[in-house]
């Protein structure tokens, strides 16, 4: 058996009729930038995420970008965010010429550690970025409650997110705004790149469609300094076709995730914990073990592809170091990056696969164990 990390293919060729009408759509009507096929999903994507408004842009790196400068972040601000990301949330923040403050992660659930919040606020604070990390959204009524206490916007990066929830409220929809991508390999991924920001608040909705499109209010009268950060039509027409699966998708996650418990929980394996406040949609199902190394040769002996999501915090990666952090600044965001396992997971997996990956892991925590 050969096991892919995600399988986009198969994905495609099960709804390429109504992708291929969709694209041909577009290419018809010639609204490659925008139009009419953006604004549906924008609708669509901002109604399945219980928000007021989804702007969409070209990926979810802009999203943070737009999010950030449109809650008025700019040199000489700090953003309170964690070091175990992907790096593109750090990036965005050093975009507007603002600066990281990093807290730890809570080692069970991989995101922000409130009770660390408060000791990072300085007079230079003007935000909070929690991530939510493999597809379970941070702890947030704690995280929003001291950010209306010490009045700092609330930016949800939900990349790896969509349609998880937190006691019922889903993620985006909790914070002044929220930031996804539809980087193909994302639960919900366009033909190419793509992000969309979400919030209920019509002055930030207002200002990020300004941004995303030369600040302009209408063409050539250009009220911000902006950006070209526009979704394109086909990537919006794809987009609202994938979106009428994503809950069938989502569920099929979760239930490779209650396979993958199944099979590996009694075994030992240290596997994803969700919260009772999640709905974990299960971006990444990551395992956790000192001897990482080993295991990844044995799956990838096996026939079965895996993922490190991430090795190296941002704190400690050459183009973000800062003086005020080293190694030891975050042992759990350190330990965390040194020991995470990402197994194959994707809606289209089959029981015989998951079988499979778990056999082998499950052998080498074993083989681990008893030596
Ligand atoms: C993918 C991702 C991003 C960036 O999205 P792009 O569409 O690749 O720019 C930001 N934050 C997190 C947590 C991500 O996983």
């Amino acid at each position: 058996m050969n096991v892919p990390f995600q399988d986009l293919k198969t994905q495609y060729r099960d709804l390429k009729t109504e992708i291929d009408e969709a694209v041909v759509r577009v290419m018809d009507s010639s609204a490659f930038v925008l139009g009419p096929a953006v604004a549906e999903f924008e609708q669509a994507f901002a109604s399945y995420c219980k928000s007021d408004n989804a702007i969409a842009v070209n990926s979810g790196t802009s999203a943070l970008h737009l999010a950030l400068l449109a809650a008025g972040i700019g040199p000489g601000d700090e953003v309170i965010t964690v070091p175990f990301t992907f790096v593109a949330t750090v990036a965005a923040i050093y975009y507007t010429g603002a600066r990281p403050a990093y807290v730890d992660i809570d080692p069970q659930s991989f995101t922000m550690d409130p009770s660390r919040i408060e000791a990072a606020i300085t007079p230079r604070t003007k935000a909070i970025l929690p991530v939510h990390l493999y597809g379970q959204t941070a702890d947030m009524d704690p995280i929003l409650e001291i950010a209306r206490r010490r009045n700092l916007r609330v930016i949800e990066d939900a990349a790896q997110a969509h349609g998880a929830e937190y006691k019922g409220r889903r993620a985006g929809s909790m914070g002044d705004m929220g930031c996804f991508s539809f980087y193909p390999g994302k639960n919900l991924g366009a033909y190419g790149e793509g992000g969309a920001v979400t919030t209920n608040n019509k002055e930030y909705a207002k200002t990020i469609r300004m941004l995303r499109d030369w600040g302009s209010e209408k063409k050539y009268f250009h009220k911000l300094q902006g950006y070209n950060y526009r979704m394109e039509g086909i990537q919006g027409a794809v987009l609202r076709v994938k979106l009428r699966y994503i809950e069938q998708w989502t569920e099929a996650r979760r239930a490779h995730a209650l396979e993958y418990g199944r099979l590996l929980g009694p075994a030992g394996v240290v596997i994803p914990q969700a919260k009772d406040y999640a709905r974990h949609v299960y971006h990444v199902y990551a395992v956790r073990t000192p001897h990482r190394e080993a295991w990844q040769n044995a799956l990838t002996a096996a026939q079965i592809q895996s993922g490190i999501h991430y090795p190296i915090p941002v704190h400690l990666q050459d183009a973000y170091r800062e003086p005020e952090y080293s190694e030891g600044s975050f042992p759990a965001s350190e330990s965390a990056a040194s020991e995470v396992l990402s197994l194959p997971m994707f809606p289209e997996m089959t029981n015989e696969q998951i079988a499979y990956v778990s056999s082998v892991v499950a052998a080498q925590h074993a083989a681990r164990t008893i030596a």
